[in-house]
């Protein structure tokens, strides 16, 4: 029998459209390696059509007319909207992605919480009454900045699509998101039920297509003002580079190197359960991914035979199997490189100590699995060490002192994320205040709240995502003085 194979459209306007050359690109479910959509390729005329309809609705539309309870409403119903729609969507971004449904699941509840919370926030966000020295009155005012382009990596489609979407909204912008050209369809998804749920056409465009076709023209686009990027360090330079041109706003969520660091008197075994999942979570395609173990020397025979013990468990195996807890990764080509670092950390000399192996199990040789690898005796100069390998590859680098940790830590050009873990307060505070880092967890592997900023320092970025600090990030203040002098 024939499967059904769905057909995408881009989001222009509020309605769905081929793409102007009439392409279309079809996507892959990673897993297995069968076609599972058609998507509309778009190109530089679909951004321009794009931009001018965010444009035109900004300036002309009802969008900024609505009152900020209006807004909220409009919101809070996408929400509600994902969350029906939740179990369809968390299946489409297993099979468009290759991560286990468990994840998914989770993912797709985050993107509904993001709606939830900037729904509750649009209210709460005022301007102020500034006690100004002359003689009169100072407001300021939180204005929308107009056009926003929201371009998005495909680790975590329907999150970060959610969690750049929904706060641009809530303060009045337009948007136009570029998925990743893998993972298109959640995003395209979520702009269907967002119109569903009574979004004025032209809010939220959504346009697929290859990032090499289409990113610049979308970036230097004069009526884009403000660009939101996450995806690698090397693109989000270029795109730092030709937003520059005519001013743009920029937010960039880059690459990570992130450390865990445990301190001797840590409580090891769930140090051990964080530092596996911590590292593994989406097959290690984590941009917070504890990808650099740091331990104290003491206590690293232990926690190393440990951690062995339980990555060698980790279930590796068909994605929307209820019990997988290790997927496929994006691509076969991204498997590969991530294994060629396997490849290179035992050229440098690290100690392969499990892993890193293509599963040779019939059912999964469609798929572009890894089973996950650790390496010990890794220095900090090595490849392995610094670089970003974006797959389940963790590298543990040993420490004696704390001061040693935190220059260990420190050791890297990213900032992104982090643990530590220790019982002793006054190191915990000491050390979180050391690290060169935007996001960091004492005792927990957990980077996202959605109620604190989320973004990094160094090549891992620029600007917040999440919490009320994107607000700032989505709109511009405006300052007016009224002179009451006589
Ligand atoms: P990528 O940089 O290859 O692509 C990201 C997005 O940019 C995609 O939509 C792509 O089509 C688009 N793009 C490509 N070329 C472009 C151009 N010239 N102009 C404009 N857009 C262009 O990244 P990826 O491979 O999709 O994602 C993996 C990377 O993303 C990793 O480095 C990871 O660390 C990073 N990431 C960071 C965060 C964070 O919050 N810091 C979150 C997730 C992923």
């Amino acid at each position: 029998m024939k499967e059904h194979i769905k057909k995408y459209d881009l989001i222009l306007d509020g309605k769905r459209l081929p793409s102007t050359s009439g392409k279309e690109a079809t996507i892959q479910n990673p897993a297995n390696g069968k076609v599972i959509a058609t998507v509309a390729e778009g190109g530089p005329e679909d951004i321009k059509l794009a931009v001018e309809a965010a444009d035109r609705t900004f300036r002309q539309g009802p969008w900024r007319r609505f009152s900020s309870r209006e807004r909220s409403r409009l919101l809070f119903r996408i929400s509600m909207m994902i969350r029906d729609h939740a179990e369809e969507l968390a299946r489409l971004e297993t099979q468009n992605v290759g991560k286990p449904i468990r994840e998914a699941r989770d993912e797709v509840q985050l993107a509904a919480d993001c709606f939830q919370f900037y729904a509750g926030a649009i209210d709460k966000t005022g301007g102020q009454n500034a006690p100004v020295a002359a003689p009169g009155v100072g407001l300021t005012f939180r204005e929308p900045i107009g056009v926003c382009g929201l371009i998005i990596p495909w680790n975590f489609p329907i999150t970060i699509s959610c969690w750049k979407i929904a706060p641009a909204l809530a303060m009045g912008n337009t948007v136009v998101v570029k998925p990743a050209s893998q993972t298109p369809l959640t995003a395209l998804r979520v702009a269907e039920l967002a119109l569903e749920a009574g979004i004025p056409p032209g809010v939220l465009n959504v346009v697929t297509g290859p990032g090499n076709l289409l990113g610049e023209a979308f970036v230097r686009h004069p009526l884009v003002r403000k660009i939101s990027f996450t995806g690698s360090t090397e693109v989000g330079r270029n795109v730092m580079k030709a937003a520059s041109d005519d001013i743009k706003r920029v937010t960039l969520e880059l690459g990570g190197k992130s450390a865990n660091i445990v301190f001797a008197d840590a409580e090891i075994d769930k140090a051990v359960h964080s530092a596996v999942w911590s590292a593994l979570g989406n097959a290690g395609q984590d941009c917070c991914a504890r990808s650099r173990l740091l331990l104290q020397r003491s206590i690293r025979d232990e926690f190393l035979t440990k951690l062995t013990d339980q990555f060698k468990k980790v279930r590796v195996g068909d994605p929307l199997e209820e019990n997988t807890e290790l997927g496929s990764l994006i691509s076969k080509t991204h498997r590969d490189r991530v294994r060629s670092y396997v490849e290179v950390g035992v050229s440098e000399g690290a100690r392969l100590l499990c892993g890193g192996d293509i599963p040779t199990d019939a059912a999964l040789s469609s798929g572009s699995y890894l089973s996950p690898a650790i390496f010990s005796e890794v220095t900090p100069a090595m490849r392995i060490a610094q670089e970003e390998i974006f797959g389940p590859v963790v590298s543990v680098l040993t420490f004696e002192t704390e001061e040693d940790a935190v220059a260990l830590a420190n050791n890297s050009l990213y900032g992104l994320s982090g643990s530590l873990w220790t019982r002793d307060i006054g190191r915990a505070l000491r050390v979180a205040k050391s690290v060169e880092t935007g996001v960091l967890s004492v005792n927990s592997g957990q980077s996202v709240h959605l109620e604190m900023p989320f973004g990094g320092v160094k090549l891992s970025g620029v600007g917040r995502e999440l919490g009320l600090a994107v607000l700032d990030h989505y709109s511009e203040w405006k300052s007016v003085f009224i002179n009451t002098q006589e």
